[in-house]
């Protein structure tokens, strides 16, 4: 392994630990301080993306895309399951209207 390898995975693993307490604290703020939350989960975003890493599953399908919220079902973003050719879940940001669908058929979370 080359040298400059390993500083590239270094970065990564720094990377991948920054999002993951991003998302920890924009979890936490999302109630009280939702603004803090959003700006949280876009620069998560933003570290993604230099890094070229993937944000893990279960932190993307809970964040808009477009404007970083956390979407929590019923209260930030309307979660309806629709039947068309095939069945999946449409997910509505209710702060900037961005829309998600997931063709999926687990049926583990809805979120
Ligand atoms: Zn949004």
């Amino acid at each position: 392994m080359s040298k400059r390898r390993f500083a590239k995975e270094k970065m990564y693993r720094l990377a991948q630990a920054r999002i993951e307490i991003l998302w920890k604290q924009a979890l936490q703020e999302s109630k009280k301080r939702p603004d803090i939350a959003r700006k949280q989960m876009l620069s998560a975003r933003k570290i993604a993306q230099r890094a070229r890493i993937k944000i893990p599953r279960e932190v993307n399908r809970r964040v808009c895309k477009e404007c970083g919220t956390i979407l929590i079902p019923g209260d930030t973003c309307r979660v309806r399951i629709r039947h068309n050719r095939s069945k999946h879940v449409v997910v509505t940001c209710t702060e900037c209207g961005n829309v998600k669908r997931y063709y999926s058929t687990m049926t583990r979370s809805q979120a």
